[in-house]
């Protein structure tokens, strides 16, 4: 049972536009997963939503659009698509927005707020589909997927995903964003965090990670909640993963630069005598679990 993720956002913080950051893609997180069945899940609702809302219409023809959308935290940049995703405004789609149950209800009261009238003309209760709220379980099971989560080190907290095509011994993709591998004061997770973060993505097929920082970077914007580049190289090792997206690129990070990551992300993995596919998400790029 195989699943499919469709990068829609891979920019954290801010959308970046430009020319310089034409190729991997400026808008922010949102990532399109299906499985064999067909079942959409979206992943973040950051700008990149927009575009994929346009495409569930164009191929819909008037059927109706099914959808859960996993929310991984409520910073701006991961919801921020939502009030432009247009399949909302148009009766008969349905939409079940899910996040971790000490989260939801935060999460439906900053849907609300970021439609506030002093923010956003329209109000959240201007949306004609379908819009659920529900809890994610320990071990969720859907049409044709399978799923867990973890919780990441971030200000305000945020949730990982750990996602197979139906049953747990299936490939597994694992996408993490917004989360700080470095030590940093303020988290309340327990020493052993780090090992079992690993142990969450042993295996995967794909973990698409926070890659934010270069080493430099992170020393000045540590307790921020994202990661350097080497030390989700070496969870992506000690996890044993097949192949490494850094997702999340900072904003004011070039096409050529992040090239260039790329090949020291793999130059460090050469180094360390392992084996592991590196490349940086890339917006309109599809790759199969
Ligand atoms: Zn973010
Ligand atoms: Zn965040």
């Amino acid at each position: 049972m195989t699943l499919t993720l469709t990068f829609w956002g891979t920019r954290g913080s801010v959308p970046a536009p430009g020319a310089s950051t034409a190729y991997y893609g400026g808008n922010t997180p949102c990532v399109e997963v299906r499985t064999s069945t067909n079942a959409l899940l979206i992943l973040d609702a950051g700008t990149g939503i927009r575009h994929l809302g346009r495409q569930l219409l164009e191929s819909a023809r008037d059927k109706p659009i099914v959808a859960e959308i996993l929310l991984s935290h409520t910073h701006w940049d991961h919801i921020q698509g939502l009030p432009f995703f247009a399949p909302l405004f148009q009766e008969g789609h349905e939409f079940t927005i899910r996040g971790a149950p000490e989260a939801l209800s935060g999460i439906e009261h900053a849907l609300r707020a970021q439609m506030a009238q002093a923010v956003f003309p329209v109000s959240f209760d201007a949306y004609r589909a379908k819009v659920h709220f529900r809890a994610l379980g320990e071990v969720e099971h859907g049409e044709g997927y399978a799923l867990t989560t973890h919780p990441l080190r971030h200000p305000g907290g945020a949730t990982g995903y750990r996602i197979t095509g139906g049953n747990p011994g299936a490939p597994a993709l694992v996408y993490i964003s917004d989360n700080e591998l470095g030590h940093a004061e303020g988290y309340a997770s327990a020493p052993e965090w780090r090992d079992a973060l690993a142990s969450f993505a042993r295996g995967a097929s794909l973990l698409v990670h926070d890659a934010m920082y270069s080493a430099e970077e992170y020393e000045r914007h540590r307790g921020w909640g994202h990661s350097r580049y080497e030390d989700v190289v070496d969870l992506a090792l000690d996890a044993g993963v097949q192949r490494l997206v850094l997702f999340h690129h900072h904003p004011e990070r070039s096409d050529s630069a992040l090239s260039e990551w790329v090949a020291a992300c793999q130059q460090r993995v050469r180094e360390k005598g392992g084996r592991l596919d590196v490349r940086a998400a890339t917006e309109g790029t599809t790759l199969t679990v």
